[in-house]
């Protein structure tokens, strides 16, 4: 719709077409809202479609597909090597992206969400600016009832690698799939890092990975990590633990990197740099001190238990409000945020936030570990499931895999879950309706569970906790 200088008076302003914003902005129209998404990239999906989740799950799968063909000659099944061609590789998962996007696309048609491509920002407190990205487009401006700001994130740089040349990859550019270079050197060992790494690895590359704490995906309970790391160490061909990145030198054919770390070397010389040491909120150029929103010192925007900002009009989700940065974690919160602003009574309380990073194995964990339960005062016992225990694990090929579960002592009330081992993403859902639910170690252990699957392990878990389990060996007395 075109639009002068005239102010247009809306329900509802969503600033940003990720899966915050849209999900806001499709619940505001189901509830009557008149909306309007303002989207800078002109189309809907945002980090997570068009240079995140997607992309990246779709070559992680396609990795999967080559690391399993190969390993599939320990069972007497041979392929040949892959040959890879990067042009219709590109061309594939480009085609799954434009296929999402169309379909937001209709969504948002069929709810008569209207969609502006151009880049807002707050001129007062009840007044947006939109910059059209199409400079034919003279400027708009909205006054709105409620705005929602869900402008996401983007990469944190590496103080001396920020002058980022075409040698120095971040994840956008890292899928962008332009070339698959011979040496790779991943700086950061949390999510981008060690997936990307692992697609890279598959496609060919030798892949190193610098990580600056003493361990890959700091954070994560270190049992859960461990099975992933002896399979990286197979994979990639370096990981070096307490090293930084000094100093990088792009040369014609790739760049020279100084590393200082121990047990690492002072120099290397690799054909591609990928930098993912973290993601940081979109909050700097928004025109926020016209507004009484107030970032804080991180840039994330404080809000409450309604995603209301502390200018009550202004709500903020996603990314932009807070860690975790995760699309389930903004698609939630959305909901709640447009359902605040159409006066339900809504507030984003969930019993916890479940996390997936999608490597091979993929390592999956949701609500307390033993450590935050005792912290909170609560009495805990933790029982771990080997996958060796597990018949379709060792079928697979992968009994490396563990699922364990922290119980309330007394009560046997499911409070955590931890997963490593293929599917551990769709798995953990068990565990997060339990958790949601209040399940106790019974009411696992009574459901019966189909034979031969992962999710198995969840049951035996229980038993385990209860002192009875089946495929593991009796308590002692
Ligand atoms: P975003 O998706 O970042 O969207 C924000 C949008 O706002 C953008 O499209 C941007 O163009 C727009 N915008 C910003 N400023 C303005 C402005 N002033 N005016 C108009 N528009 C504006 N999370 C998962 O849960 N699972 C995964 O598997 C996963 N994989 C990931 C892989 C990678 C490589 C990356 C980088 C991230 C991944 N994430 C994953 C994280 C996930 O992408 C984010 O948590 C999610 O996208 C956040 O959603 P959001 O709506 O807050 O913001
Ligand atoms: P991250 O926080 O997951 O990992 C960054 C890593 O870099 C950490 O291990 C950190 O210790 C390390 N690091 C920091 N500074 C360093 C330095 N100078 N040298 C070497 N290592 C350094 O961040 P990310 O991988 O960039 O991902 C950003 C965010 O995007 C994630 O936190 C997550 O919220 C989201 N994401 C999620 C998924 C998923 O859900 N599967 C996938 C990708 C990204």
């Amino acid at each position: 719709m075109v639009m002068g200088d005239l102010p247009r008076d809306v329900d509802l302003v969503v600033i940003g077409g990720g899966p915050g914003g849209y999900a806001a902005a499709f619940r505001a129209a189901d509830l009557g809202l008149e909306t309007v998404l303002v989207e800078a990239r002109g189309r809907l999906g945002g980090e997570c479609l068009h240079v995140g989740c997607i992309p990246s799950k779709a070559l992680l799968g396609l990795a999967a597909l080559i690391t399993d063909a190969a390993e599939a000659r320990a069972a007497g099944v041979e392929f040949a090597p892959p040959r890879i061609v990067l042009d219709r590789l590109r061309e594939w998962t480009a085609a799954s992206i434009q296929k999402l996007a169309r379909g937001l696309d209709g969504l948002a048609r069929e709810r008569s969400v209207d969609v502006l491509a151009g880049r807002a920002r707050f001129a007062d407190g009840d007044t947006i600016r939109v910059a059209f990205s199409n400079d034919d487009h003279p400027p708009a401006t909205l006054r709105f009832r409620h705005a929602i700001v869900a402008t996401g994130s983007t990469p944190v740089p590496v103080p001396g690698l920020e002058g980022s040349g075409a040698r120095i990859w971040d994840s956008a550019a890292a899928l962008a799939l332009t070339t698959i270079p011979s040496r790779l050197l991943v700086v950061g060992g949390g999510y981008i890092g060690l997936e990307l790494g692992t697609v890279y690895a598959a496609l060919g590359s030798e892949v190193t990975v610098v990580e600056l704490t003493d361990g890959l995906l700091p954070g994560v309970d270190r049992d859960l990590v461990a099975p992933l790391a002896r399979r990286l160490d197979g994979l990639f061909k370096q990981v070096h633990l307490r090293t930084k990145v000094t100093a990088v030198r792009e040369t014609g054919s790739g760049a020279v990197v100084e590393l200082d770390g121990e047990g690492a070397p002072a120099r290397l010389e690799v054909e591609q740099v990928l930098v993912a040491v973290g993601r940081r909120p979109n909050s700097a150029e928004l025109g926020l001190e016209r507004t009484g929103v107030q970032p804080d010192a991180r840039g994330f925007i404080p809000v409450d238990a309604r995603r209301r900002t502390a200018d009550p009009r202004i709500f903020a989700i996603g990314d932009v409000a807070g860690e975790p940065m995760l699309a389930h974690k903004a698609i939630a919160e959305g909901l709640v945020a447009a359902e605040a602003i159409a006066g339900r009574p809504s507030a984003f309380e969930p019993q916890a936030i479940p996390a997936v990073v999608f490597t091979d194995p993929e390592v999956a964990w949701a609500g307390l570990g033993e450590a935050a339960a005792r912290a909170r005062g609560l009495e805990v016992r933790t029982v771990t499931v080997p996958w060796s225990a597990s018949g379709r694990a060792v079928a697979m090929g992968r009994a490396e895999g563990l699922t364990k579960l922290t119980f309330e002592a007394a009560t046997g009330r499911v409070l955590g879950v931890g997963i490593v081992g293929p599917h551990a993403g769709e798995l953990i859902s068990e565990g997060m309706l339990a958790i949601e639910m209040a399940a106790v170690a019974e009411d696992l252990a009574g459901t019966i569970h189909t034979h031969p699957t992962l999710s198995e392990t969840f049951a035996e878990a229980a038993e385990l906790f209860l002192g009875r389990p089946v495929h593991l060996p009796p308590p002692r007395r």
